[in-house]
Parts: C-alpha cells; structure tokens; sequence
C-alpha cells in the first residue's frame, strides 16, 4: 500500500488545501478535479515543490464510469492509496418549493452519490489490503438544516448517515471511516453571500471569525495520523462554536 492520499475535488478550496498540508507531511497526492484542469496543474506543480509525489485526475465524482477510470489510473500510478478523502461538493441557495427534480438529482448526485461512488471505487483495494482511511466531508448544515439548502442539508445529513453505517462494516477489516463537518469556512463556496450576510453569519460564531480551509486540513491530517487509529464512525465538527 502506497502512502498516497486521493483528496476528491482538490483543485480549489478545501481540498486543496488539504492537499497541500498533507503534501508538508509526507504524503503522495492524487488530485482529483472535475472542471479546474488549471487549478489542479498549478497544485500539482506546489506539491512536488513540496517534495510530494503528485499527478492529477479528472472525473466527475458524480459518474460511476468517470470514478472507476480514475481508480485505474491511480492504481496504476500509485499503487492501492491508503486514504480517500471525499472532499468534492457543490452548494446552492434557492427555496425549497424552487428546486427542481434536475437541481435536487445534481446536489445528490454531486454530494451524497458522489461519495457512494468513489467509496465503492476504491473500498475493495483497502479491505484487501485489510488497511485503509476514508474521509468524509459533510457540513454542519448536514447536521442542523439550513434554510434555502434543503437539497444540500439532505445530502450532507447522507454523508453523516453512510458515515456511521459503513464505518460499522468496514471496522472488521481494519478500515477507518470519519466525518469531518466544517462550520463556515472562507472558500469559493460562500461567493454567493453578500458582504452583509457574511457578517451576520459570522457574528454568530462563538469564536467570532469565519474559519479558513487549514481548520479542515488539520482536523484531516489528524485523522489520518496513528494517533487517530483508534477513532472510526465520529463526526468531527469544525465550527467555531456555531453548533454545539
Ligand atoms: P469550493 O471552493 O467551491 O470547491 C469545490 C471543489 O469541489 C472544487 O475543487 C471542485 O472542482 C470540486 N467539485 C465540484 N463538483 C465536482 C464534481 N462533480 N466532481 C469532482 N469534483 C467536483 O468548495 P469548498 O468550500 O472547498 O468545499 C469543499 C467541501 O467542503 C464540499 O464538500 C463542501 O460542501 C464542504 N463544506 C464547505 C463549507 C464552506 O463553508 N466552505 C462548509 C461546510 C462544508 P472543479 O472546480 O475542478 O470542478
């Protein structure tokens, strides 16, 4: 089993982030993008700057056939990876009695489904490895609802669910399985806030600022460390304080 870590939707945000401090610590990066060829390139070019192994592939998490390409493309390159994390996701605002079946079908199929099929894609390999971590990026919103993100909270609360489902099953074979939850976290995802409704979400943060996407990246490095060996089917949130 090879020391490479797939971080799903690493082109931008989080996942990149989390790419890159992984990178500091030792581990190989297979980046995952589905849309930011550029983006993924320029992170591959930082990672081996930062004496990662490092290469990039394309697939729309949400299609089986593009995940399952991309499994034998990386295990070709790399061997079986010892960690997945499944980081890609899409947001949307819009009223409950707006969403369209084709709306609901995308943010399910992107966030939830997205997840089902990379864990499918790559599970096997671990468990014959009989070793392996997964990581799971839900939101706070899939653990209390957001209003205006039903679709999103439905399928972050998936996220938790399969989570703790499959962390059961897969214990036995020596596979962790955890949820990180982030709070409000300055990304791209938050674009379609105004100034104003930025502020007024993070005056409600105990800690009183938003959290930047190292907040989610160390929770993750932790995770996949040995002090975190003993730890499987937890849903760790990363907030702020904004839900305790
Ligand atoms: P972001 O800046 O918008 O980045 C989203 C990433 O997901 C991009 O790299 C994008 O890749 C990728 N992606 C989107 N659709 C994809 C698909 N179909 N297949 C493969 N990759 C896809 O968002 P972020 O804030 O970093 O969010 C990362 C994760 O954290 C998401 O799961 C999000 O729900 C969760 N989260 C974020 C916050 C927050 O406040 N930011 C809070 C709670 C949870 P391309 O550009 O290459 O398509």
């Amino acid at each position: 089993m090879s020391n490479t870590v797939l971080v799903t939707g690493a082109s931008r945000g989080i996942g990149r982030q989390i790419a890159l401090t992984l990178a500091e610590n030792d581990y190989n990066i297979a980046v995952n993008y589905n849309k930011s060829e550029k983006e993924a390139i320029a992170l591959k070019k930082e990672l081996i700057a930062l004496g990662a192994d490092a290469d990039c592939f394309k697939a729309d998490v949400s299609e089986f056939y593009e995940v399952d390409n991309m499994h034998n493309n990386i295990k070709k390159r790399f061997g079986t990876i010892s960690a997945l994390i499944n980081n890609a996701g899409i947001s949307q605002s819009v009223l409950f009695t707006d969403i369209t079946d084709d709306m609901w079908d995308k943010m399910l199929g992107v966030n939830l489904k997205g997840v089902f099929n990379c864990t499918k894609a790559f599970l096997p390999d671990m468990i014959k490895a009989k070793k392996g971590k997964i990581i799971n990026i839900s939101s706070i919103w899939g653990q209390t609802g957001a209003a205006m993100e039903v679709h999103y909270s439905a399928a972050k609360a998936g996220v938790i669910g399969l989570t703790k489902a499959l962390a059961k099953e897969t214990a036995p074979s020596g596979i962790t399985i955890n949820c990180i939850c982030p709070g409000v976290i300055e990304t791209e995802m938050l674009g379609s806030l105004n100034k104003y409704e930025f502020a007024n979400l993070c005056g409600e943060i105990p800690l009183g600022k938003a959290g930047a996407a190292k907040d989610i990246a160390g929770a993750a490095l932790y995770l996949l460390s040995d002090a975190a060996d003993y730890i499987t089917g937890q849903i760790i949130s990363v907030n702020g304080g904004l839900l305790i």
